[in-house]
């Protein structure tokens, strides 16, 4: 194996997407590894957008593609590359190839090409296609007439890929037909661009997801045939459904910004992304520093990822836990905004922030963050859920009477002073603790499930709190 990243031959990688209109989670795991393989060299890392198919290629798609990167922050060194604005180099490089007579013009119809892949079918041969065109001499050969330029592939031999992930690959020749480098329109195909970009860009190493590994043979017979040094090559399992099957939308198979507004934290889905498929030892959470300094190639499973859903949102519960309570606030403001449809102003937003340690340590995506913050922001009088309205039953309403009395008396409206007052009213009433903050927590939050109930009624504050208390008692 060739030792890389010495300062000799600086690691470049490339993230090469299709823009079809999203960066899709499959994408978004390639971009991640080829972005950590490259920091973790002190490499670079680019990104070309293979923009060829100028249908589907709106700049719409493009822009959810960045928008998605920036989203999981995974920079890129230099300017984003389109593939269609080197068309004229793609061709140069096809002309090179017809030069050194690795390439010749093909003059069969797409209606000759089918015959003869029907004719060898019936008579059970390989379906390679043959082209009449491949030896003849330039005296023999048209000057005008419709004709695609196909590559001279080598017949004889095996083509040998070490893939970091696959191991040694091989595929005898004789098994792969002449590709088209330009089409009858003379426009370059896929094959022959991302050959050329490849070089052209310094790629030392594509990653990629494995559906590309036999593209893989024919690019490295072209990048020979130019007389350049093939990249090294890492295929990917692709990722599946938790049940082992192709990965549908079902089972997860959406755009990045899909996850966004589910609620995921970016730096929970990219932690996520790096063990479906990375792995080292049984190490789940890791700071992006650490996935810097930990990811090599090797870590690479052979088999297919599953894709969870409940480990993702484990992850994203953890992130949310450490994230910082303003930043969370932040990102929660215009889910309540949107709910309540109205501005959040300043003292909104500063009952968020001093409630947030407590809301954040239950939610496990921004959805449910921004939903357990509802009871605050709603108006008297709550309306009750079902388990409210249950727990608040007329013995109920009557300690709320009580409590909410002994709560009046409270000079220090902190959450501390508030539980010794809770404590000694239901030491002295010989009721259990939980008999009172139960329908306490019904009538301040409308909900039976709550951050702890002391820090809710300090939160609120004391006018509010007593009030919701009083709306639910039985004086
Ligand atoms: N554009 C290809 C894709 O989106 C990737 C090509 C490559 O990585 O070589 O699947």
């Amino acid at each position: 194996m060739k030792s890389m990243g010495s300062p000799s031959t600086p690691v470049v990688t490339r993230f090469a997407p299709s823009p079809t209109g999203f960066l899709h989670i499959g994408g978004a795991r390639t971009a991640l590894f080829n972005w950590l393989f490259a920091r973790h060299h002190q490499g670079k890392f680019l990104l070309r957008i293979e923009d060829t198919d100028r249908k589907r290629s709106t700049d719409e798609a493009i822009e959810a593609i960045l928008d998605g990167m920036k989203w999981l922050g995974l920079d890129w060194d230099g300017d984003a590359v389109s593939q269609a604005s080197r068309a004229d180099r793609h061709r140069e490089v096809a002309e090179s190839l017809l030069e050194s007579g690795h390439a010749y013009r093909c003059f069969a119809s797409q209606e000759e090409v089918q015959a003869a892949r029907e004719a060898a079918r019936a008579a059970g041969k390989s379906l390679r296609f043959d082209s009449p065109w491949r030896d003849k001499q330039p005296d023999d050969v048209p000057q005008d007439g419709s004709f695609v330029v196909r590559f001279k592939a080598p017949r004889d031999g095996e083509t040998v890929i070490e893939d970091q992930v696959q191991g040694r690959v091989r595929v005898s020749n004789d098994e792969l037909d002449d590709m088209v480098l330009l089409r009858s329109d003379g426009s370059p195909t896929y094959m022959l661009s991302v050959v050329v970009d490849d070089f052209d860009m310094g790629v030392t190493h594509v990653i990629r997801g494995d559906d590309h590994l036999t593209n893989a043979f024919r690019q490295v017979q072209l990048v020979r045939a130019m007389g350049w040094e093939p990249p090294i090559y890492a295929h990917i399992p692709l990722i599946h459904g938790a049940d082992g099957k192709k990965l549908s939308k079902r089972h997860g198979a959406l755009g990045v910004d899909a996850y966004r507004d589910m609620g995921y934290l970016p730096e929970a889905l990219r932690n996520y992304l790096l063990r479906l498929g990375w792995g080292h030892g049984d190490t789940e959470l890791l700071s992006t520093e650490e996935a810097i300094r930990l990811f090599s190639l090797e870590g690479i499973g052979k088999g297919a990822a599953r894709f969870d859903f409940k480990k993702l949102a484990n992850f994203n519960g953890h992130y949310i836990r450490e994230a910082n309570n303003e930043h969370l606030v932040e990102l929660t403001e215009p889910l309540l905004a949107a709910h309540f449809n109205r501005a959040f102003d300043d003292a909104d937003k500063a009952v968020l922030t001093k409630a947030m340690p407590g809301l954040k340590e239950r939610a496990k995506t921004l959805v449910e963050l921004g939903e357990s913050a509802h009871f605050l922001f709603k108006s008297r009088p709550l309306e009750m859920n079902d388990k409210a309205t249950k727990i608040l039953d007329d013995a109920s309403r009557a300690v709320l009477a009580s409590v909410a009395q002994r709560l009046e008396a409270v000079e220090d409206w902190t959450a501390s002073s508030l539980e010794s007052a809770v404590q000694d009213f239901a030491q002295s009433a010989d009721i259990k603790l939980g008999k009172v903050a139960q329908p306490m927590r019904a009538a301040l939050t409308g909900s039976n499930v709550s951050p702890g109930i002391f820090d809710v009624l300090e939160v609120l504050g004391r006018d509010e709190s007593l009030g919701r208390l009083h709306d639910q008692s039985s004086l």
